[in-house]
């Protein structure tokens, strides 16, 4: 009796102080972070104000919010709070395999975009399928690739494709962009794209633009032909149609250091003509890319097995030699010694090492014609992903100051400690704000910020992402602009990026206090045709 006058008791108490403590004290949002100053990915200088999440989006922005209103709140003073950074030229074909991406989202980013360079999965839907199935701590779009296209109808033939080649080809992009690809993407230096002439190109990329994508372009040549090649893709994206990203804008010939101010103007340009046209660039004077593409094309079609017949044949590889050293000389290079392995199966020993260096330790020279009998074996082993040392700082400091290049790292997800990879897949953004806002001051804080939000937002159709702004997607990075800075080196690059605390992906931290929290919050952008 006692006991069920209590029970009625409690009942009683819990209804009369409903109506107060719901609706004073219930907190309405997920997480405020309090103290920051925002910068919001539009090119607005820094502002004081609160920003409350709810439901993974940004929820209220303003001056100051009570503390009271959320479940938790994180204390951001003396940071930045920016929107989470998009980086839209990375190979992270499999994020499935290693889905933390930390080495993206320890430099503050929550959005990639695969598939670039040419290089792909076959089957969008099939990648879209195993990354629903393994969630990662990053946003993933991806590209379809042209040389995955073209490998899948022609095999690596040195040849235009015929009329039934062509239709297949464009039925692969049709489906894959129905499939959420957010574009095409072309790797002319590579096999076997660089087989390809530019009407195969313009008929696959107007399906892509058909479909509301983009076209994204590893250029045929990004020195000796910079101006030829940034010609093409402009005219590609004005016969197709399609809206235009020109991949890892570089110099990379010191014979023509300087271009980078034509190849801008071309850029310009199409921009006047009302094209929309934009780039990407890393914030390093080295380039990463494969053994192979030293070489001439036609000595690598067809596969291992062709490229071993040629390399064995005394006279076919004088004529090969041949090739190389005129295509350095054209360059400015004289030999090979600004090339570094990166990675190298056959003998991991070798990482780390200039072609010099591994030319001195395998042939007990570093002549010019040892760097290239070591190339040579390295080919016939398998060949090697490599580490270019070959542009200036002032074509990195004028393509960067050019308002519509962003920034991208070219990286995929990298495990630590294997091979010497090039350090952008570490360090990128971090090296952006720290070495070159902060100590060179080649660009403002609020101008790196939005070239790595808004600005590739815009351009790839992500829509309600690249802003901190209510209803917007609440990817957040907070960042110490005294100390942010990317700490792997050439020499060292398995080193995170430091002074960045905190990262959140769709209102989740994925980042806390400078760690991983191994959240897995990361969404599937598709694109607009395929929602
Ligand atoms: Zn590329």
């Amino acid at each position: 009796m006692r006991k069920m006058f209590l029970a009625a008791l409690v009942v009683c108490a819990v209804a009369i102080a409903t109506p107060f403590s719901v609706t004073s004290q219930s907190p309405q949002y997920d997480l405020l972070i309090t103290g920051a100053r925002v910068v919001d990915g539009s090119g607005s200088p820094p502002r004081r104000a609160d920003v409350a999440i709810n439901a993974g989006r940004i929820a209220a922005m303003t001056g100051t919010i009570s503390r009271a209103s959320a479940k938790e709140v994180l204390d951001a003073s003396g940071l930045i709070l920016a929107p989470g950074f998009i980086d839209v030229h990375t190979h992270a074909d499999d994020i499935w395999a290693r889905p933390r991406a930390e080495n993206f989202v320890r430099m503050g980013v929550t959005s990639i975009v695969a598939g670039n360079c040419g290089g792909s999965a076959a089957d969008i839907a099939a990648a879209f399928e195993r990354a629903a199935q393994t969630p990662a701590s990053v946003n993933f779009a991806t590209l379809i690739g042209h040389n995955t296209v073209r490998r899948a109808v022609m095999g690596s033939e040195n040849r235009d494709p015929t009329m039934g080649e062509i239709e297949k080809m464009k039925a692969l992009v049709w489906k894959a962009m129905a499939d959420g690809a957010v574009g095409f993407s072309t790797g002319l230096q590579y096999v076997p794209g660089t087989y390809s002439k530019t009407p195969e190109i313009i008929e696959l990329a107007r399906v892509a633009a058909n479909a509301g994508g983009l076209y994204a372009s590893h250029m045929r040549n990004e020195g000796t032909a910079l101006e030829e090649s940034v010609e093409e893709a402009l005219r590609i994206g004005n016969v197709s149609g399609a809206r235009v990203q020109i991949s890892h804008l570089k110099v990379d010939s010191p014979s023509r250091w300087g271009a980078s101010e034509q190849a801008l103007a071309l850029i310009d340009g199409a921009r006047k003509r009302g094209r929309e046209v934009e780039a990407d660039q890393y914030a390093y004077t080295a380039a990463s890319s494969s053994l192979g593409i030293r070489f001439p094309s036609w000595a690598l079609e067809g596969g291992q097995s062709k490229i071993t017949e040629r390399l064995n044949d005394a006279a076919t590889w004088t004529r090969i030699k041949g090739e190389i050293r005129g295509l350095l000389a054209e360059r400015g290079l004289k030999d090979l010694a600004f090339a570094k392995i990166a990675s190298y199966r056959s003998d991991p020993s070798l990482n780390g090492l200039s072609m010099a260096e591994a030319a001195g330790k395998l042939k007990g020279s570093t002549s010019e014609d040892a760097q290239l009998e070591t190339a040579r074996e390295m080919m016939l082993a398998g060949g090697a992903s490599m580490v270019y040392h070959f542009m200036s700082d002032d074509d990195v400091h004028r393509i960067m100051k050019h308002p519509f290049v962003g920034f991208a790292s070219d990286s995929g997800v990298l495990t630590p400690g294997a091979g010497v990879p090039h350090p952008r897949g570490y360090g990128n953004n971090a090296r952006v704000l720290g070495e070159y806002v902060r100590v060179r001051k080649v660009i403002s804080l609020e101008e790196a910020v939005r070239k790595m939000t808004s600005l590739p937002a815009k351009h790839f159709r992500f829509t309600d992402r690249g802003l901190v702004k209510e209803g917007y997607a609440a990817d957040l990075v907070l960042f110490d602009p005294r100390t942010v800075a990317d700490a792997a080196t050439f020499e060292k690059p398995h080193a995170y990026a430091t002074g960045i605390p905190h990262v959140l992906v769709s209102g989740v931290l994925v980042v806390k206090n400078g760690e991983h929290t191994g959240a897995t919050p990361g969404a599937l952008l598709r694109s607009v045709a395929a929602r």
